[in-house]
């Protein structure tokens, strides 16, 4: 498995994957791990029928990403490898993007939000994220462009874009004659410490949680979008550098029977829709100048300035579940995954 002494590679699009441990529900419902990490790069997925003679399918159900991490790593592990690596980009004036993906119940939110309960108390990579970004602005060598840090954090349902940093207002997407786009009226809170940032995260996420019911689970069929701004005090009209970490929705299809409430029609198209345009940008990234299909829905739209431009660059953290119960979710995930670079 992976060590904090590998070495961290240069890549335009990183793809990694995260394997979640059992956890007690899990294990109350008497589930198998059905994922194996063999190294660093590659994966197996040996399906319950299958489990007693792995080394014979072994070519059917194996993958290979950049970094696979296993359930023993933790979040900072996770960062240290994807995400930390971008800062370079946005430091360097450039836009970087890093995505959570997979299914409800992955490990999303717990990799980039982080945990904060009794037994789990592990910071995500957002705030991870901007332990860094303040360092290295505060630092000698970044000092003389006095920049200034500001957050934002929103988040798309269905069609809807929402704030999450006031009261969930709707909020319209307006792109101008230079296909430049803009979420008109988003807020966007200036933060001069680490502290604050935590700060405005918590919020946010209270913001997202608000007006569920267990029968309305919609945090899970929503994307939530955290950015954190690099602009020149000089000229606050123009965004130096941009860090966009972005907590996907969940990709089950359909009627999920394992999550407690039922994914509409809508809902599932919706989702659907957005990932599959996700994956054509990021595709196009990979082959610049290729035509970038931003427009294939509202998550993509709001992310073109990122997937644009001589420096940008993205990674994108494919969450799975070890349980057999979850195997075709597990296989989708990573089938996609796959075909992102
Ligand atoms: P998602 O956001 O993908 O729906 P969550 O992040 O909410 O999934 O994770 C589902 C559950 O699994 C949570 O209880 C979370 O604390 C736990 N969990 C996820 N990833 C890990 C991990 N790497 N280590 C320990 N617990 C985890
Ligand atoms: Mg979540």
């Amino acid at each position: 498995p992976l060590s904090l002494n590998d070495d961290i590679e240069e890549h335009l699009i990183t793809v990694a994957v995260r394997k979640r441990p059992l956890n007690e529900s899990d294990l109350q419902k008497k589930e198998i791990d059905i994922v194996t990490i063999l190294n660093k790069n590659t994966l197996v997925v040996h399906e319950p029928k299958y489990k007693v003679d792995l080394t014979k399918y072994l070519e059917n159900h194996t993958f290979k990403f950049d970094y696979n991490f296993n359930e023993t790593c933790s979040n900072e592990m996770v960062y240290r490898f994807t995400a930390q690596p971008l800062l370079k980009t946005v430091f360097e004036g450039g836009f970087a993007t890093c995505f959570a993906y997979g299914q409800t119940g992955s490990g999303k939110t717990y990799t980039m939000s982080g945990a904060f309960g009794e037994n789990d108390n592990e910071q995500g990579i957002y705030a991870l994220a901007a332990t860094d970004i303040f360092q290295e602005v505060n630092s000698l060598k970044l000092k003389h462009l006095n920049l200034v840090i500001s957050c934002s954090f929103f988040e798309i349902y269905i069609k809807k874009v929402s704030d999450l940093l006031n009261n969930k207002k709707t909020l319209k997407i307006l792109e101008d004659g230079k296909q430049q786009v803009q979420v008109v009226g988003l807020t966007e809170k200036v933060v001069s410490s680490v502290a604050e940032v935590l700060d405005v995260i918590r919020q946010g996420n209270i913001e997202r949680a608000s007006g569920q019911t267990s029968a309305n689970l919609n945090s899970s069929r929503s994307h939530a979008i955290f950015q954190i701004y690099l602009r020149a005090k000089s000229n606050m009209k123009r965004v130096y550098g941009k860090f966009s970490l972005i907590d996907l929705a969940g990709n089950e299809r359909g009627a999920d029977t394992f999550s407690s409430s039922r994914i509409t029609r809508l809902e599932g198209s919706e989702i659907n829709q957005s990932l599959l345009s996700l994956k054509e940008c990021i595709r196009a990234l990979g082959r610049r100048g290729a035509h970038l299909p931003f427009r294939g829905s509202k998550l993509t739209q709001v992310l073109r300035d990122s997937f644009v431009g001589a420096n940008s660059k993205t990674c994108m953290i494919a969450m799975v579940s070890p349980c057999v119960s979850s195997c075709e979710n597990t296989l989708n995930t990573l089938r996609y995954a796959d075909r992102v670079k």
